[in-house]
């Protein structure tokens, strides 16, 4: 007997217990990570997308963004010096017909008729709040009141999984605020007590923890170490499997001025306007609901089925 086997925690093996509400929530779309939804699964976003929204403060303006974004305003973010690896970056075939065609035919021909692709000016959102900083800076300074915005997005993340709990296409609905860093900080604390409230509507059980962003390479590690000292980062935890560490389902981030002066975003004394939002992920929380009260709607507690309407 080999006494050397290392059990490696969250091995991608069939014995995830995720993996029997699979037909449940999703159909298979040919990769990993991205999944046909259910009506039953579907019925249950659309509840918590519903709930969520009763939830939103006054004065908060709406928008929603499309799948991609400017190529431009993502590097601007610096997503390329943080998250290079999550991104995904459209391309297109471009040139007359008579070039097009020709590309496209190498395809019957058994060649690749991906090698005459051109890097497009769009990207893949891979957050939600991203498109809302030029938009606001594209007012002039900052109101003393500060912003508050309500947005959401599909997003995309190249980070191909068998987890039915880590998708590479996800839906992301944020809160977003800009403005002092009191004002900001205020948010926040609001905002975990009203998460943790809906958490418990929800019947789900949870932890809120510091936490640092995935920040690809060496340098990200120190990167992640600063935004766990300086206490940037809270996810708000749910256990899908048993006692393994939970999965973050909603996050409260705060991103100092880096958002203000990177757009030019500020106050009416110049000073940058600092940034927050709380992040809700749709579908983690859809995953967590059927992961922790069962397959079936109809069978969960009647105080979550109100809560939600369904
Ligand atoms: P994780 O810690 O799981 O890697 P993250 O810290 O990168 O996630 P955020 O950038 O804070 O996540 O994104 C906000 C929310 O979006 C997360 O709390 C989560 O609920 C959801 N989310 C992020 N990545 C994914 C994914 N790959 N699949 C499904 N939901 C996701
Ligand atoms: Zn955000
Ligand atoms: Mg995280």
């Amino acid at each position: 007997m080999n006494m050397n086997v290392k059990i490696a925690p969250a091995a991608p093996t069939a014995t995830d217990p995720l993996d029997a509400l699979f037909d449940t929530m999703f159909r298979p779309m040919d990769a990993q990570g991205v999944y046909a939804r259910t009506g039953a699964y579907e019925s249950v976003v659309e509840a918590l997308v519903a709930l969520i929204t009763s939830k939103r403060e006054a004065d908060t303006e709406v928008f929603r963004f499309p799948p991609v974004m400017s190529r431009a305003h993502l590097e601007r973010h610096g997503y390329l010096k943080s998250f290079p690896n999550l991104l995904g970056c459209v391309s297109c075939l471009e040139g007359s017909e008579q070039e097009i065609l020709a590309q496209a035919g190498l395809h019957e021909k058994g060649g690749d008729w991906t090698s005459g692709l051109e890097t497009a000016d769009l990207v893949l959102t891979p957050a939600a709040c991203y498109p809302v900083y030029p938009i606001a800076a594209a007012r002039g300074p900052v109101p003393a009141a500060g912003y508050r915005f309500d947005v959401a997005c599909d997003c995309f993340r190249r980070e191909p999984s068998p987890h039915l709990d880590r998708l590479q296409s996800f839906r992301m609905r944020e809160y977003v605020t800009i403005g002092t860093p009191e004002q900001v900080a205020e948010f926040r604390e609001r905002w975990i007590v009203r998460a943790t409230a809906l958490a418990d509507e929800l019947g789900l059980p949870y932890t809120v923890e510091q936490a640092s962003d995935p920040f690809f390479g060496r340098l990200g590690q120190i990167k992640a170490f600063s935004q766990l000292e300086a206490a940037l980062k809270f996810e708000l935890l749910i256990p899908l499997r048993g006692e393994a560490a939970g999965t973050a389902c909603m996050s409260f981030n705060y991103h100092r001025e880096h958002f203000g002066t990177t757009w030019d975003l500020r106050h009416a004394d110049g000073e940058p306007a600092h940034t927050g939002c709380v992040a809700f992920g749709m579908d983690r929380l859809a995953v967590a609901m059927f992961a922790t009260h069962g397959a079936s709607v109809a069978d969960w507690p009647q105080g979550v089925r109100t809560a939600l309407s369904l």
